[in-house]
């Protein structure tokens, strides 16, 4: 049927699945970055930093009258945090929502992080 030896055949199978093996590691490495890149968080981060989430940053501030969503004391824009109400590790489709963003002290802010784990 075939003039190759089952050594020889033996030999081809393991070198495949070598190959396979590190194919299946690039795109392991590949599909890594991109989940870096494109997670809800990432996301997230990308639009505070835009022009869009930093119109959005100074609209909320002022519909919250310049003060804290979660303590309600006075807040100065370039020391707060956007807050996620429902936060992004249980709800990461809600990463974007604008109703889901406020306005927080940085420590009103991580420290309801800290309750939500
Ligand atoms: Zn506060």
């Amino acid at each position: 049927m075939s003039d190759i030896s089952t050594e020889e055949l033996v030999g081809k199978i393991l070198r495949s699945r070598k190959n396979v093996a590190k194919i299946r590691f690039s795109i392991d490495l590949v599909v890594a970055k991109i989940e870096k890149k494109y997670s809800p968080r990432a996301e997230f981060d990308n639009w505070r930093n835009s022009d869009d989430g930093q119109k959005w940053r100074i609209q909320q501030y002022n519909l919250q009258n310049r003060c804290c969503a979660e303590c309600k004391k006075p807040l100065e824009l370039k020391d707060s945090h956007i807050d996620h109400i429902k936060p992004i590790a249980k709800y990461p489709q809600l990463n974007l929502d604008l109703r889901n963003l406020r306005i927080t002290h940085p420590s009103c802010n991580l420290s309801r992080s800290r309750k939500d784990i």
